[in-house]
């Protein structure tokens, strides 16, 4: 793209969006496929093949062959299996096809998906069905349609159905709620998320000699180089010349594919960046995030870089977190957690207000189990992003509007006036606070709240289906309440003054970072679930179940195998790093240093014989000898637990975070000391400074 004003032309020219599709159907089945969106009616065949023809015709002119249905397995990244469009014509011709059937519904061997035991084996298949919702878009010439991918028996296989439960979910319940404030017009409320995404950059020629980082996407060993982030140079510095040609083609990448990436910077990590997108609705947020990622990746490929999204692939630096903006929206686009300008929107404002607060409460186990896994356990409480803890930061101003309310003492603002809800405005909550707090897992910036524990490589959607669905829950419990009430403004505010007395616990505006709010938070009987091992469990607790069987967003056996397949998750990452370990210990680690022990012993020997001082080269090897012989213990044990992993999977969680894991930072201290001793001539692959200050 030479100049910026062909990008409002390239936007959005890979997505058969809704401009193409008004242009290319029937005003007919235009409409058909608008009402299935807003209504959730299910398509005719025969618009379904107008559909299909329209959307082929479309992808065949821009250079498709092939289509795909793209959808999410539990894996928590995207699969796509590829068809072409021909079809044979006779006389040895073909002619493109592809029929509203094709479209609508696809079968896949699912077998080799996870599905946490949701499939027996004799009965492998899945079917993945069109998403109305989400638009077709061209990928390196195939028509990736989004689908949903579920068993025969109709159990989700995927991240999106559950997804889509819940924002209908949230939505019945808040227009609930929206009625009793006289708003007889909305039919539908949208969950809208906004994703930021960080990751790191590095060469890609480094990177293929490091076997860590190709098979565990973060590296094992490295000791900590002269320079870190201490001078805290980088975060928001220019951009250098590679970096920028890269998020230029990363854009423009994403315009065509109707991402509207907005913000780019630099991050506080040295390589480390950041792209945010203006928010959307979440399932389209959760479709794009994911082709974020996947896009990231291929535009480094093409720069001679090696895009990372794990959470921390360089310990003593800042590893990636993705902050998961959310708020709800009116069909008609009015945000419901903005504080309004009439006594009315207010009430409506802090009754939304309480259900959140009340929700993240109820379930702050479930929201830390959503993000936990492998990959954040070296993030979450490590002061770098927020603790283990879930709390709520709401700000100066909002939290003297909730204290009052609690207190039932009347609310000064500038001194002149008093607060009562649905009686007065609320004070000015400003929205853009730039020196807000950062260390809050769960902030509200104005207008939405910031899930700010989520990890660089997930999928956004569990995070995201979690709170929909706790506030959906809240809502309902609040609407019942209120729906037969004789005396609305009374109950309200008695409601909200009871909401926030009892859960005021989970607001909190210091310090996350700090220690002492770890003790605090104890004490206010906050669950302090400090690692995936412990968070996991949650999944399943009586509670939690209890809670996404009502709503409908999971069945039990779709909950206990998201359950599972984590569990799981966790042994197989913690065994494939301790594989690695051992791999790059023996092969190359203990064979270099051994070498270059040897080498000084050799000189140490020429010198002695000439009568030189050698204590240089004797002391040195003699320091290197003694971490080998640790370093070789270190790694033989590592394979001796690493071979007694208990069976069953739970057990087998627990025995990674315990034995494993200290293992693995036993091996990895000698490691790093001899990496500090050694000749970099010697040292087998490149080490920090090369990955973190090269590109
Ligand atoms: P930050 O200072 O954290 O970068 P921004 O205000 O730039 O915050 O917003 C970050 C993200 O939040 C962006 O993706 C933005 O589109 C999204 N966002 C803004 N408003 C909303 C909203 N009402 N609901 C959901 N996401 C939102
Ligand atoms: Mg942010």
């Amino acid at each position: 793209m030479s100049t910026t004003t062909k990008l409002p032309e390239l936007f959005g020219s890979m997505v058969f969006n809704e401009e193409t599709m008004k242009e290319r159907l029937s005003s007919a089945s235009y409409k058909a496929w608008k009402t299935c969106v807003t209504d959730g009616t299910p398509l005719d065949i025969s618009t379904a093949n107008e559909i299909a023809e329209a959307m082929k015709q479309w992808a065949v002119e821009k250079g498709a062959t092939h289509y795909t249905h793209w959808f999410q397995p539990m894996t928590g990244v995207t699969a796509e299996k590829h068809d072409s469009f021909i079809a044979p014509a006779g006389g040895g011709r073909i002619m493109m096809e592809f029929s509203g059937k094709e479209l609508v519904r696809g079968e896949s061997d699912a077998s080799s998906f996870p599905s946490g035991g949701l499939r027996a084996t004799f009965e492998a298949r899945g079917y993945t069905a069109w998403d109305p919702t989400s638009f077709a878009f061209i990928k390196e010439g195939s028509l990736c349609i989004p689908t949903v991918f579920c068993s025969y028996s109709g159990e989700a296989l995927d991240k999106k159905t559950p997804l889509l439960r819940s924002m209908d979910e949230v939505s019945r319940q808040a227009v609930r709620i929206l009625r009793l404030f006289g708003d007889t017009e909305t039919k539908r409320v949208i969950t809208q998320v906004g994703p930021e995404q960080e990751y790191f950059l590095i060469d890609k020629k480094m990177y293929a000699q490091r076997e860590d980082l190709r098979f565990c996407g973060r590296t094992l060993f490295g000791a900590k180089p002269p320079k870190g982030q201490e001078l805290e140079d980088h975060y928001y510095g220019a951009i250098r010349p590679r970096v920028a040609a890269y998020m230029q083609d990363l854009d423009e990448e994403l315009w065509k594919l109707g991402v509207l990436s907005k913000t780019k910077h630099n991050e506080v990590a040295p390589s480390q960046h950041e792209m945010a997108p203006i928010y959307t609705d979440a399932n389209s947020a959760c479709d794009q995030n994911q082709l974020v990622m996947e896009i990231m990746k291929k535009v480094a490929d093409r720069h001679g870089l090696v895009c990372l999204l794990h959470e921390k692939p360089f310990a003593g630096v800042n590893g990636s977190g993705k902050h998961d903006n959310w708020s709800l929206s009116t069909d008609k686009g009015r945000n419901l957690f903005k504080p309004g300008s009439t006594p009315r929107q207010n009430a409506q404002f802090l009754l939304f207000l309480a259900a959140f607060v009340k929700g993240v409460d109820d379930y702050q186990d479930f929201l830390r189990a959503t993000v936990a896994f492998p990959g954040n356990d070296h993030r979450l409480g490590a002061q770098e992003a927020p603790p283990a803890v879930l709390s709520i930061f709401l700000g100066d101003e909002l939290t003297a509007v909730v204290e009052s309310i609690i207190q039932g003492t009347e609310f000064q603002e500038a001194g002149k006036r008093t607060l009562k809800i649905g009686v007065d405005t609320l004070p000015a909550i400003p929205q853009d606070n730039t020196d807000r707090n950062r260390t809050s897992p769960m902030a509200f910036t104005g207008n939405k709240f910031e899930f700010r524990m989520l990890g660089a490589s997930q999928s956004i959607s569990g995070p995201n289906i979690a709170l929909n669905t706790i506030v959906a829950e809240e809502l309902e419990q609040f609407a019942d309440e209120l729906e037969p009430s004789q005396d609305f403004r009374g109950d309200l505010e008695k409601l909200i003054r009871r909401v926030f007395t009892e859960h005021q616990r989970i607001i909190f505006n210091g310090n996350g970072y700090d220690e002492a709010w770890i003790d605090e938070a104890e004490r206010r009987g906050l669950s302090n679930l400090v690692s995936t091992a412990d968070a996991l469990p949650m999944y399943t607790s009586r509670k939690n179940m209890d809670l996404f069987i009502k709503h409908g967003i999971y069945t039990k056996e779709e909950i206990e195998a998201r359950a599972e397949i984590h569990i799981e998750n966790y042994s197989a990452v913690i065994s494939i790093e301790a594989k690695t370990m051992i791999d790059m210990i023996r092969h190359q680690i203990l064979p270099a240093v051994s070498k270059y022990a040897d080498a000084l012993c050799q000189r140490a020997y020429h010198k002695d014989a000439m009568h030189l001082p050698c204590q240089y080269e004797t002391g040195t090897a003699a320091r290197i000898a003694a971490l080998t012989d640790t370093l070789m213990a270190c790694c033989d044990k590592l394979e001796r637990d690493l071979a007694a992993i208990p069976e069953e999977t739970m057990d087998a969680m627990c025995y990674c975070h315990n034995v494993l894991i200290p293992d693995m930072a036993d091996a990895r201290k000698a490691a790093d000391q001899l990496e500090t001793l050694t000749d970099s001539e010697f040292w087998p692959f490149p080490v920090y400074s090369d990955l973190l200050f090269y590109v």
